[in-house]
This record gives C-alpha cells, sequence and structure tokens, in this order.
C-alpha cells in the first residue's frame, strides 16, 4: 500500500505510522527524520537543510523533492510505502504525484490525523527536540495552517482523504486507522 500521513506537529503522525508500517510491512520514510539524520551526520544534505530546520522553516521544495525521489526509487519502497512529513505543501502534494507517474506508481490514500490546535501546541512542547522550543513550535503550528492545511483540498476531490480523529487515546486511533484502511 502507497500511503501519506497527513497532521500538524503533534498529531501522531510518527506513532501512528510507524504502527501502520510494521503491520503492512512497508517503510517508513519520515523526512523530518532523514534532515535530522543528515545534519547530525554533516553530509551534504545535512548543511544544506540545517538553516530551515534548526528555525522550524520548511527546506526549499527542490531539496525536499529530490530527496523523495531518490528514496522512492530505492529497492525496499517498490511494493510499498508510507511518507510521513512529505508532502507538507499542496505544491509538493502535485508533485509527488508527478514523481509517482514517472515511477508507474500510484498514491492510494492520504491520511489526515485531524487534531485541534491547542492539542498541537502543549503536545508540541512536552517533546524535547531541539526544534521544539515555544517559538519554533510556533512557526511550525502557522506553516501547518497557511501551507499543510491547504493539502486537503488537493486530495479530497480526487477521493484519497481518509479523515482521522487524531484527539483520542493512540490505541483507539491506531485501531480506527485499520478498521478505514480495511486491513
Ligand atoms: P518533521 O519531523 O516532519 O516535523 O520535520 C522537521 C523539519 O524538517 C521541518 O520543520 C522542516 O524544517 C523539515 N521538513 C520535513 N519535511 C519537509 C518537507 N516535506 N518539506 C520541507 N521541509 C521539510
Amino acid at each position: 500500500m502507497k500511503l501519506v500521513i497527513l497532521g500538524g506537529p503533534g498529531a501522531g503522525k510518527g506513532t501512528q505510522g510507524k504502527q501502520l508500517c510494521s503491520h503492512l510491512n512497508i517503510p517508513w520514510i519520515s523526512t523530518g527524520e532523514i534532515f535530522r539524520g543528515a545534519i547530525a551526520a554533516q553530509t551534504n544534505l545535512g548543511l544544506q537543510s540545517a538553516p530551515f530546520v534548526e528555525k522550524g522553516e520548511l527546506v526549499p521544495d527542490t531539496i525536499a523533492i529530490e530527496l523523495i525521489r531518490e528514496r522512492l526509487t530505492q529497492p525496499d519502497a517498490q511494493s510499498g510505502w508510507l511518507l510521513d512529513g512529505y508532502p507538507r505543501t499542496a505544491f509538493q502534494a502535485e508533485e509527488l504525484d508527478f514523481l509517482l507517474d514517472d515511477l508507474g506508481q500510484r498514491l492510494d490514500w492520504a491520511i489526515w490525523i485531524d487534531v485541534p490546535v491547542s492539542v498541537l501546541m502543549s503536545r508540541s512542547l512536552e517533546r524535547s527536540r531541539a526544534d521544539d522550543r515555544p517559538e519554533i513550535v510556533r512557526r511550525r503550528i502557522d506553516l501547518f495552517h497557511q501551507r499543510t492545511i491547504p493539502i486537503t483540498e488537493y486530495y479530497e476531490p480526487r477521493q484519497r482523504l481518509l479523515r482521522i480523529d487524531g484527539d483520542r487515546p493512540p490505541e483507539s486511533i491506531a485501531r480506527g486507522l485499520l478498521e478505514t484502511l480495511g486491513c
């Protein structure tokens, strides 16, 4: 199955995404994790993305799109995957469709984990990553409103959006997800 998981910072995308991947036996591909790993290892990608990731800004599209192209052509991504953190904008969602056309693949579902902003804010502040300082969290939530919420308008008319209530215990979200996906 080919999936993207969408939602604000602290919506539970990582937790739900990883569980779903082990259930479906597909790779979990998190652009945020790849950027953080590259920054720690000081690779070229890390040096290019660090100034943006550290401020909670979006890494330029050219870098993010190229990263996804490279990752989706790896052998382990040929029969399914779940993208976490990509797409981040409606533009990236469209770019993903272009890329999948090129690769002869098709997205099955975009899962939207719906969580009120007040809950996103408090959950993000409970985490302790370097990019989770209050002003950075606020910036990421602003960007989520401006850039990520419009993705629903891309997937909804294409009948590929699955909305899941994310304001409940993780086990209940996970059960709801498996039921909705029918697996
Ligand atoms: P995340 O772990 O998904 O919250 O991502 C952490 C950071 O990585 C974000 O705040 C951005 O700086 C960067 N990032 C992750 N995914 C993308 C993307 N698709 N486009 C641009 N920047 C991204």
